[in-house]
């Protein structure tokens, strides 16, 4: 099954990609853990990755069109794959049909009110990386790892969230259009249990077909 996860940060799309991962057998491939992966590896790709990732700058489509197509083609993705963080446009969904063909896109939906709840109440362990969220039971502003004192991202704040939600709108719109029947739309407004069971059921089946 070779799919596509859509979701904005915060929808809780990297708990689904995990779950899928582990019901349905698929590796979870973001590009960007494969540009990091790319970069460490060294040599001409990796250099001019690193070199790109290090200014801040996007990763042209041509290079990653090469990064995919060679992870692709690895003995783990024979009964296929999920692609959580590309295509972000409509350039990279084509260049994606000259690479593989996709039989599902899984679209997570969320309110912006319900992303800005989740979002704004999330606080960070400068140390040691753990997120909490201050609607959480026990929650006191310090770590529940280490200690350390939490904080909240800039990202976080909800001017930030909206700027980020609008962009990830303008972004995926087209994408969904493209893909057509394809989609598969679920909302995320409920636990990540409740979020999962209908995308399981429609994969499940999708299986079945192929
Ligand atoms: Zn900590």
């Amino acid at each position: 099954m070779k799919l596509i996860l859509l979701g904005a940060a915060g929808s809780g799309k990297g708990t689904m990609a995990k779950k899928i991962s582990a019901d349905f057998g698929i590796p979870q491939i973001s590009t960007g853990d494969l540009f990091r992966e790319i970069a460490k590896e060294g040599g001409k790709l990796g250099e001019q990755v690193q070199s790109l990732m290090s200014k801040g700058a996007l990763i042209p489509n041509e290079i990653t069109f090469e990064v995919l197509k060679a992870r692709l083609a690895k003995p783990d993705c024979k009964k296929g794959f999920i692609l959580d963080g590309f295509p972000r446009s409509l350039s990279q969904a084509e260049m994606l049909e000259g690479v593989t063909d996709i039989d599902a896109v899984v679209s997570i939906e969320l309110p912006f009110e319900e992303l800005e709840k989740r979002l704004v109440n999330r606080r960070l362990c400068p140390s040691c990386g753990e997120i909490d969220n201050t609607s959480y039971a026990g929650f006191t502003g310090n770590c529940r790892k280490c200690g350390t004192k939490l904080f909240q991202r800039d990202d976080d704040k909800p001017e930030a969230i909206k700027a980020r939600l609008e962009v990830y709108k303008k972004d995926v719109t087209p994408l969904i259009d493209f893909y057509g029947g394809k989609v598969f739309s679920v909302s995320s407004a409920g636990s990540p249990e409740q979020t999962y069971a209908p995308v399981k059921t429609f994969l499940s089946k999708l299986e079945a077909k192929a």
